[in-house]
């Protein structure tokens, strides 16, 4: 089986891609993982410099996961049509297709909230959520290092990000939309998951 998960930041689709992942025995294939480890020059360059890496550039590094991968799930990518397109036609290519796209539906408002709890360890760099894993003491890390919201979890940078995903991300969803499990996202961790193996299994 070849997925695909996609939702917006703080929808938890990492957890849920490494729990499909197991469950179904499956690969768990996530960019930022990829991209936390690189080794390649030229995509490291382009990460130090900020800019956002070419698609081409991006493919080559998922590709190489790829590789001649049976069953995987693939998180944090496509990010656009054009990185979908190129996906498509490298599976095209070897008699094979993505599957199913799991998409995580979370409410703007609701990322917001989840986004904007983040505080951070200025010391050992732990991060707590206010609503879902607060810290044992206000404002206190276990370590005893102080908590800071950093800046990309502040209400502007994190509205900003929900309509990037929105712009960009739609249209993917669209390019799939005959392949797509979608699940309310708003849900627990568990009954997200729940209902994804429950529509995964109906499927098949
Ligand atoms: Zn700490």
């Amino acid at each position: 089986m070849k997925l695909l998960i996609i939702g917006p930041p703080a929808s938890g689709k990492g957890t849920q891609a490494e729990k499909i992942a197991e469950n179904f025995e499956l690969e768990h294939i996530s960019t930022g993982d990829i991209f936390r480890k690189i080794n390649d020059e030229e995509i490291s360059q382009h990460l130090a410099s900020g800019k956002l890496l070419p698609d081409e550039l991006v493919f080559k590094a998922v590709k190489e996961k790829l590789d001649e991968k049976e069953n995987f799930i693939l998180d944090g990518y496509p990010r656009n049509v054009n990185q979908a397109k190129m996906l498509d036609k490298f599976l095209e290519e070897r008699n094979s297709k993505i599957d199913y796209i799991i998409y995580l539906k979370v409410s703007e408002e609701t990322i917001i909230k989840r986004m904007t709890s983040r505080r951070t360890c200025k010391e050992c760099g732990k991060t707590y959520n206010l609503i879902t894993s607060p810290p044992p003491e206000e404002n206190k890390c276990e370590c005893g290092g102080k908590l800071i919201q950093r800046e990309d979890d502040k209400e502007e940078v994190v509205r900003d990000r929900v309509k990037i995903f929105k712009k960009i991300t739609q249209p993917v969803i669209d390019h799939y939309i005959n392949k797509l499990i979608a699940v309310d996202g708003e849900l627990s961790i568990d009954e997200v998951y729940e209902k994804i193996v429950e529509l995964l299994n109906n499927q098949s």
